[in-house]
């Protein structure tokens, strides 16, 4: 009997490829990172090419290390960063450029002019998603109207478009397999999310033909078969789902109020809203948690830019820490009611504020402010930002009962301690972190069979450890407050 689902992971920064037992417990890892293409101020490409390559080596790296062959396989899910925008011919395969990634920004001008002639709600109401550049519309369009002839060869049907899952599908596939799923295809701009079809109002707002567009089908569905040559035999590809609605199912985030908080780079926070699609007037994002059997769950999503980026940025530039893990004990020697705050919007503030043009600041120090403070600081405004995100879903209607935390930056004690204090709500941290590519590796094994239903995968959910609130109203009241006020100096528009 075949041992392994392979869960492919493709990130931002890097790929990567896990094996998992039929159990769910990781065996083996790959993981290749890759280049970051800067062309222009605010632009951030990717070699689509390059997304490709790495992930099959990084697949071949997994198995060999698990001594597994494709007969060990029982079936491929894929999870991948979402909205990054991949155009490529149709016959060869090969991309017709560089994929514009998630954060490229260079269709900020075009998104402005549309909301100047009030397309925002209509996109708002239809996609659940804010106007931004953000999404793959615009990106997509920018590609068609930049690249020599690829209108003309769209329109014409020599071209498909796809978000990295359709891509990567695309590849293994070998051209037979041109779908989607639909939490990628909810991040795109173009798809109804009431309706779960492309919407042709949308198209004909964004110039795309049909013709370039992947079909879209349940996250558990049969997707293809990846060829022989890739893996030794056919092995087939039974998942697909964006990495952070990978990471909340991977944290078995199936009741309606579930959430998950995963700390990374940035911070990504969904709550579960079920079949409800809960319209934010908050500046968060409604999207498809997952879809299964043709039935839709949705939820609510706030991104943070900066998370464990803060972190990073402590110790790369600021050198204050030697390693991330040192923030731990600073901040556990700093005073509980400090009153220094730093906003980190280097890149712009994310939810609930998407200001563009905010930048990084650091508020309320005094003579004896130091290292441990600043540090303490960077760590909190993690906290801080997620009581933003909560604060705002709660405005919205919906409520939270727990939070289920993974990413990097979840191993930080503190981090989670304050969590519970500040939201006022329970913490919890699963053995295992991994929940991007256990995700996917669930949806997978759903569609094989490895697995029979959400219930079972929700049992599998193990506790590694749980914070509780230790914290009174007024402390959170008096904290809070200081961080809103230094919030509201740095921003830079209501
Ligand atoms: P990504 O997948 O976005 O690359 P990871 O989930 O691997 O991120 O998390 C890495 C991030 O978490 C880094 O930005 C790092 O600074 C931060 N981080 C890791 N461990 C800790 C820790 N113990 N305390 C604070 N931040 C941490």
């Amino acid at each position: 009997m075949s041992k392994y689902i392979l869960a492919i992971d493709q990130g931002t920064t890097s790929s990567r490829a896990l094996l998992f037992d039929r159990e769910g417990t990781p065996i083996s890892v790959g993981r290749q990172e890759f280049k970051q293409h800067f062309p222009a101020d605010g632009w951030v490409e990717h070699d689509a090419s390059e997304i490709w390559q790495t992930t099959l080596s990084c697949c071949h790296v997994a198995m060999s290390e698990a001594g597994a062959e494709a007969n060990d396989i029982i079936c491929i899910g894929i999870t991948n960063q979402r909205e990054t925008t991949i155009v490529w011919d149709r016959k060869t395969g090969e991309p017709i450029s560089n994929a514009i990634v998630w954060q490229d920004r260079r269709t900020s001008d075009y998104c402005d002019s549309l909301r100047e002639i009030g397309h925002s709600e209509m996109i708002q109401n239809k996609t659940g998603l804010l106007l931004d550049p953000y999404f793959s519309a615009t990106k997509l369009r920018w590609i068609l109207e930049n690249v020599p002839d690829a209108r003309t060869r769209a329109e014409n049907g020599e071209l498909a478009f796809g978000t990295v899952d359709s891509f990567l599908l695309w590849k293994l596939t070998d051209g037979k397999s041109h779908f989607t799923d639909a939490t990628n295809a909810s991040r795109t701009m173009l798809f109804n999310i009431a309706e779960q079809r492309w919407d042709s109002e949308l198209l004909k707002m964004f110039d795309i033909p049909a013709a370039v567009l992947p079909e879209v089908k349940d996250c558990a569905a049969d997707f293809g078969n990846s060829t022989a040559d890739f893996f030794g035999a056919a092995i087939p590809i039974t998942g697909m789902i964006g990495d952070q609605q990978s990471a909340a199912f991977g944290q078995g985030c199936f009741a309606n109020g579930s959430a998950k908080s995963t700390y990374g780079t940035g911070c990504f926070l969904l709550l579960n809203t079920g079949e409800q699609i809960v319209k934010s007037s908050n500046k968060l994002l409604s999207t498809v948690a997952y879809r299964l059997a043709n039935k839709t769950c949705y939820a609510i999503e706030g991104s943070i830019f900066m998370a464990g980026a803060t972190i990073q940025w402590l110790r790369d530039e600021l050198k204050l820490i030697a390693t991330a893990e040192e923030s731990e004990q600073l901040a556990r020697e700093t005073a509980d009611d400090l009153k220094v705050y730093l906003v980190p919007a280097f890149t712009g503030l994310g939810a609930p504020y998407w200001d563009t043009n905010a930048r990084g600041s650091i508020f309320g120090m005094t003579r004896d402010t130091g290292v441990k403070e600043i540090v303490t600081a960077g760590l909190m405004s993690v906290c801080y930002q997620t009581k933003d995100l909560v604060e705002a879903i709660s405005a919205d209607g919906a409520s939270l009962n727990s939070l289920k935390v993974d990413g990097g930056m979840a191993n930080n004690n503190f981090v989670t301690q304050k969590l519970a204090d500040l939201l006022d709500c329970e913490v919890q941290r699963p053995t295992i972190t991994e929940t991007t590519a256990l995700g996917a590796a669930y949806i997978a094994g759903l569609q094989a069979g490895v697995f029979s239903s959400l219930e079972e995968i929700t049992q599998k959910w193990q506790l590694d450890e749980a914070f509780e609130p230790t914290k009174d109203q007024s402390w959170r009241d008096t904290q809070y407050s200081g961080w809103n006020a230094a919030v509201k100096k740095t921003r830079t528009q209501e």
